[in-house]
């Protein structure tokens, strides 16, 4: 029997795939570049805080082995700590998700209350806030008088 008579198959050009993916919808609004900065530290924290929670219900600290009583209390009250700080770390989410909501909505970084816009650098030190530091202020002094 004779072998490799076969015809050379022609195979299309790996680069034919690649141009789909290339073309992404770029969307012109303002607000994508002026808080690009922001968002991608957004969503790095919001990353890292996942990946965080994870782990830490993945392995609670490590707490297998308590000896005698005193220690399992201290066990308990490690693990109420733990669970505060996951729901701290969970409102914080919540609160990065609404953030990037807002900069879909091309509605972040105004102020909920006057509708200005918030300060570029209020803005890079609390990404999350939706209050300017006037409103801010005058929430913060109503809460104290609420108590
Ligand atoms: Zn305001």
């Amino acid at each position: 029997m004779k072998a490799g008579s076969s015809p050379k198959r022609i195979s299309p050009p790996p680069s034919a795939a690649k141009s789909d993916t290339a073309k992404r919808k770029v969307k012109t609004s303002s607000q994508g570049k002026k808080y690009a900065t922001i968002r991608r530290d957004l969503e790095r924290q919001r990353k890292a805080m996942l990946e965080e929670a994870v782990e830490g219900l993945a392995n609670p600290n490590g707490q297998e082995a308590f000896p005698d009583v005193s220690d399992q209390a201290s066990a308990e009250a490690e693990q109420n700590f733990l669970m505060r700080i996951r729901e701290r770390e969970q409102r914080l989410v919540k609160k990065i998700d609404e953030a990037l909501e807002r900069m879909n909505q091309n509605i972040y970084g105004i102020c909920e209350r006057c509708e200005e816009e918030i300060p570029y650098p209020r803005l890079k030190a609390r990404p999350v806030t939706t209050l300017c530091i006037d409103c801010k202020t005058l929430e913060e002094q109503a809460e104290k008088a609420r108590r």
